[in-house]
């Protein structure tokens, strides 16, 4: 599927969840087995290369980043909201497009040395991105990319992820 294909199963939805955000809803691409297939074949063709573990950000990045791992036959992490997450966490605070939060990882979920894929659902303003970042490079870890279905190019958010290489399968110039 095409990005022209892949966009028309994601939905606008103004004012959510507060007024001046438009929301891009992934819930119809999910619904469609042909797309969430070639959305998923998408992200895990993004990179090449040997990826020890795929990190998903709670909770969208979890629906792509999970099927990703297994096509890669790598590990999956999760990148949870604070208090989720049981055992021992290293915890990371940013700023979103709405609002403040933070995200954890278990302490022993990244080896040094792993190499790591990021996976999300959107890439707004970079915020969360770069927080999940920062937590793979405090393993010792080595980011090989970061990796999303939907880019909001307007908002810059490529800029705060520095030198990590970034692949989207669809992308907005505006809203
Ligand atoms: P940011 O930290 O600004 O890059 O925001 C990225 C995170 O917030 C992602 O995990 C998205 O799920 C969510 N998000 C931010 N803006 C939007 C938006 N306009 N539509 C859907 N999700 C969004």
């Amino acid at each position: 599927m095409n990005e022209a294909q892949i966009k028309a199963f994601i939905r606008d939805i103004p004012d959510f969840p507060e007024p001046g955000i438009v929301f891009k809803d992934i819930t119809p691409l999910l619904g469609d087995p042909t797309a969430f297939a070639a959305t998923v074949e998408g992200l895990a063709n993004a990179f090449s290369g040997e990826i020890d573990k795929v990190v998903g950000i709670e909770a969208r990045g979890f629906i792509f980043g999970a099927p990703v791992a297994t096509k890669l036959h790598a590990g999956f992490v999760p990148m949870r909201k604070p208090g989720k997450l049981p055992y021992d966490v290293s915890a990371q605070h940013y700023a979103l497009e709405y609002g403040t939060d933070s995200l954890e990882v278990h302490s022993d979920a990244i080896d040094p040395g792993d190499r790591v894929l990021v996976v999300d659902d959107v890439l707004a303003t970079g915020g969360t991105g770069a927080a999940s970042l920062d937590l793979v490079r405090a393993a010792g870890a080595d980011v090989v990319g970061f990796v999303v279905v939907v880019e909001l190019g307007f908002l810059n958010g490529r800029q705060r992820l520095g030198d990590v290489p970034v692949v989207s399968l669809v992308s907005y110039a505006g809203t």
